[in-house]
Order: C-alpha cells, then sequence, then structure tokens
C-alpha cells in the first residue's frame, strides 16, 4: 500500500539531482515509527513535543468537531511527513502555511508543507476537522465507544486515530491541553487536572492538562453524563472520579472500588516510589466492554469489572501501570511485559498485604493450575507476538518471573529495583533487555539466564520456589501450593482489563 504513495517521490528525488543538494536532501518521513508488531503505527521524521486538541461534540448525532495544534521538531530535513487519523480533514497548515494533504492506507494523513522542513526546526502542524469517530471504521471495527449520552475513547494499541491525529506509537509521548465544548448538562472527562470549566449559551467548556510526557494510547475523552467526586491525597494531589448516572446496579461497587484510588496509590508509593504524575483518578462510562485501561492519571473501567461487587484488585492493576507503562513506557509493543508483568505482579502483592494469599503462592498456583501441555506455556512474554499481545501468559508467567527474581535475589535487592526502575526511566521509555540489565545491576547477580527461561522460552520451566533448601528439594519434585489462593478468581476476573474485543479489527490493520 505504501509503494504505491512512495513512487511519486522517487521520482522527484531523481529530478531534484539539478537542484540544490540541500533540498535535495529532504525526504517524506516513513509512514510508520518503526515498530514491526503494528507497521502503520506512528510515523518517522519528527517528534511531537505537545498536542493542544480544541474540540465540540454533539453526544446526540456523535459529531466531533476539532482543531489540533502539534508542536513538533523535524528530525530529518523533511518535503512530507505523515500523521495517523482516520476522521475528515478539512485543512491543514504547518508553520502557518497551508499544506497539501493526502489520505493513503488506513490511517495514514500525508502532509506535504508549501517548502520543506529543515532537520532540528520547529514544526507547528495546525489540522482541523470533524467526523463521527463511530463511522470510522478499520475493517468493520470502530475502536470508539458509542454510549446513550456521549461517546469514549480508550482502548490500547490503538484509540487516538479516533479523535485527532497524532504520531500514534509510545515512543513519542508528548504534553495535551484538551479543551472540550458540550451541551450544558454534559461532562467532558480527559486526562490531568481540570484547569477550568465554562458555560456559555447552552454550552459548557472542560479544559484539561495532562502536564507530563503521555503516550498517544494513554490519552482518553470521556463524554457523557457523569456524577463527580473530588477529593485530595495527603500529599496534595487532586483526585478526580467520574461514573456515569446509567451505571444501574453496579453503580455502587464501581465506587467502592474507585473511591479507593487514593489509598491505594498511597500503597503502591510504598513499592513503586513517588507517585510520578499530578493528577489522579477514574472513570466508569456506560460502555458495554468488560476491559479496563491505564489511561494517564485517570483509568478507565468498565461498568462489567464490578459485576461481582467491589473490585480494589483492577484498581491496583491500573494504577500500577502510573509507574509501569505511563510513566515508564514500552519503547517498542514486543515490550509490554514491561507494563503488564508489573502491573499483575502488583495485583499480587496487593492480595500479600490483605492476606489472601501471598505473590509466591499466587506464583505457585500459576505454575501448578497449568499443565505442561496447556498452550500457555508456549507463549514468550518477552516478546509474545503482536496476535498474542495481550495474553494472559505475558501477565501470569509475566508475574511468575518476578516471583523467580525475588526469589534469586532476595526481597531486599528486589524492592529496591521495584522502586528504583520508574525512577531510573520515568517520562521514558524502555525495552525489556534495559530491566534485565537494571536488576543485573543493582542486584550485582547475572540474571540473564532466569530470564531467558522465563521470558523467552517456550515451554513451562520447573516452579517458581524460594531457595530455601527444603523448597529447592519440594520445586524437583511437586508444586508448592495445591491450594487456590483466596484472591486467585479475583485477580483472574481482572484478565478482561486487556480483553479489546478487536482481535479482529488490529489482525487486518496491522497483520500485513
Ligand atoms: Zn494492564
Amino acid at each position: 500500500m505504501y509503494r504505491r504513495a512512495i513512487a511519486p517521490s522517487v521520482l522527484a528525488a531523481s529530478l531534484l539531482l539539478v537542484i540544490p543538494a540541500s533540498a535535495a536532501s529532504s525526504v517524506p518521513g516513513a509512514p510508520g515509527i518503526g515498530d514491526p508488531y503494528y507497521p502503520a503505527s506512528g510515523n518517522g521524521g519528527y517528534d511531537v513535543s505537545h498536542y493542544d486538541l480544541r474540540l465540540t461534540y454533539q453526544p446526540t448525532t456523535d459529531l466531533l468537531q476539532g482543531t489540533a495544534t502539534l508542536l513538533a521538531t523535524a528530525k530529518q530535513d523533511l518535503s512530507r511527513f505523515n500523521l495517523d487519523f482516520g476522521l475528515q480533514v478539512s485543512e491543514v497548515r504547518v508553520n502557518g502555511l497551508k499544506a497539501a494533504f493526502a489520505r493513503s492506507g488506513t490511517q495514514e494523513l500525508e502532509v506535504t508543507p508549501a517548502s520543506p522542513v529543515k532537520r532540528d526546526k520547529p514544526l507547528t502542524v495546525v489540522v482541523k476537522y470533524a467526523g463521527k469517530p463511530s463511522e470510522f471504521k478499520v475493517d468493520g471495527w470502530t475502536a470508539w465507544h458509542r454510549t446513550p449520552d456521549g461517546g469514549v475513547a480508550a482502548q490500547e494499541p490503538d484509540s487516538a486515530i479516533w479523535w485527532f491525529p497524532s504520531n500514534d506509537h509510545p515512543l513519542d509521548k508528548a504534553t495535551f491541553d484538551v479543551s472540550v465544548n458540550v451541551p450544558d448538562g454534559t461532562q467532558a472527562i480527559s486526562n490531568g487536572v481540570l484547569q477550568s470549566q465554562t458555560s456559555r449559551l447552552g454550552w459548557t467548556r472542560y479544559n484539561w492538562r495532562s502536564n507530563k510526557p503521555q503516550a498517544t494510547y494513554l490519552a482518553t475523552l470521556a463524554i457523557g453524563k457523569f456524577d463527580i467526586t473530588t477529593a485530595t491525597t495527603a500529599n496534595g494531589l487532586p483526585i478526580v472520579n467520574a461514573y456515569s448516572k446509567d451505571l444501574g446496579d453496579h453503580a455502587g461497587a464501581a465506587r467502592a472500588s474507585i473511591e479507593r484510588t487514593g489509598e491505594v496509590t498511597e500503597w503502591l508509593e510504598g513499592v513503586f516510589g513517588p507517585y510520578p504524575f499530578n493528577a489522579l483518578g477514574g472513570y466508569v462510562p456506560n460502555v458495554t466492554s468488560g476491559y479496563a485501561l491505564e489511561t494517564q492519571t485517570r483509568p478507565f473501567y468498565s461498568p462489567r469489572q464490578f459485576a461481582n461487587g467491589a473490585n480494589v484488585s483492577v484498581v491496583v492493576h491500573e494504577l500500577a501501570h502510573q509507574w509501569y507503562g505511563d510513566s515508564v513506557s514500552v519503547d517498542g509493543w514486543k515490550d509490554i511485559w514491561i507494563n503488564e508483568g508489573f502491573a499483575r505482579y502488583a495485583q499480587w502483592l496487593w492480595s500479600e498485604k490483605e492476606g489472601e494469599g501471598t505473590a509466591q503462592e499466587l506464583a505457585d498456583w500459576a505454575w501448578s493450575s497449568r499443565p505442561a501441555e496447556d498452550p500457555f506455556w508456549q507463549v514468550k512474554p518477552g516478546d509474545p507476538g503482536p496476535e498474542n499481545q495481550f495474553h494472559g501468559a505475558v501477565y501470569d508467567r509475566g508475574a511468575i518471573a518476578l516471583q523467580a527474581l525475588r526469589n534469586e535475589i532476595g526481597d531486599e535487592k528486589f524492592f529496591e529495583i521495584l522502586r528504583g526502575w520508574p525512577t531510573a526511566h520515568a517520562y521514558g521509555n524502555a525495552k525489556v533487555g534495559d530491566f534485565v540489565r537494571y536488576a543485573e545491576k543493582i542486584s550485582g547477580k547475572p540474571l540473564a539466564q532466569l530470564f531467558e527461561t522465563w521470558l523467552y522460552t517456550p515451554g513451562k520451566p520447573a516452579a517458581p520456589s524460594p531457595k530455601s533448601a527444603a523448597a529447592t528439594a519440594r520445586s524437583f519434585a511437586a508444586p508448592t501450593a495445591q491450594v487456590e489462593p483466596k484472591s486467585w478468581k479475583k485477580i483472574a476476573a481482572t484478565n478482561t482489563v486487556h480483553d479489546h474485543d478487536h482481535d479482529r479489527g488490529r489482525g487486518h490493520d496491522h497483520g500485513h
């Protein structure tokens, strides 16, 4: 698909031989950022530092109108560059001048500035657009949740293309101002701090700011009728939670879980170190999906997460991601264990604290309850492939890997690592290999074999037992825990956490 789009520029390059070399060095930015799991995701040639999104949304029609202003820097001399976006664009300006634009592929917007942009020069891109996000489909699927009273964008790895143009990959993180105009009586929820809220002529504008680098898939937008609760943590962090007025019987359990956000964060700070952002919260829109997502500072929770009563475990999982996934993001999507192994392990630590099963007991049960022939053991958490990016093995085997590390190096070093890593890579990106090296550095032990076994070798390894003599003997015989820990089913129920309802769409979108 891109070959056809690239052909004219190849022709152009040959014609450029007669003009000065400086101009000839301008070439189109790549249509993807280079992630082998999702070749169309992100783009090459520039880096975004800030998104300013000024939106108007009409809940009755699902019409979203917007002006997006992207502040970026050219990373090469650019004759043209791509944005990832699905809605209808009416105008694009680059550094103030109207630019030509064209669509290609499923999500590419090719922008040709009036004149080439020089490397290291600022690039201000203004995109005016409108459309109904529910009508933009990639092979029949839309990430946009249409609700009876509005709409919601919260998906992984793709959601941005349904509501704003971007360099849609975690490698290019940026700060965000999201300003949304909605009819009075409707609320607009996004990330970070609500800077202001003003009403005029029947419309209310909500101005949200996320002031730390944020991956595009962690930007969220929820429009609907919400009950909003606010509070402040002991450390002075503002908490904003939002609950659809339409949660029915799930309303009580949702609040009984998410209103503990401050308490859970305080506990996580004891494990992972200082909370990396300046705002907290969570929201539950009236969607029909089952998953939750760690949207930055304000996780998204589906009402179904609360079908069996309060579910603090899922709150622990999504808040753990604020350190592991949001502040420290994947370098490529193959590094998903950096997110999910740790968020799952945080749930195990919470269970340990609550007296509902220790992390060791949960690791033992996760190991012993799956026979060696279970396909579960064929998934490599360290490089699961796009089709298994959110497979249960990335979570459970990924968390067993951490228990194996804990047993190998002892609690003191283990928790020093859990606490040190988010600071060492704060607001950046990291690979699985970076974590292995960090763990080796802090522990002073060679760990390549341990991680090779647990993250990269298909098949069922020996049990992840503690290194006492008795336990070592036991590990060669039988699993150490034959009893299901009390928290097991509760944690397993959060496995729809990243059950994306869209394997079909994703396969078509990125599988070629
Ligand atoms: Zn997760």
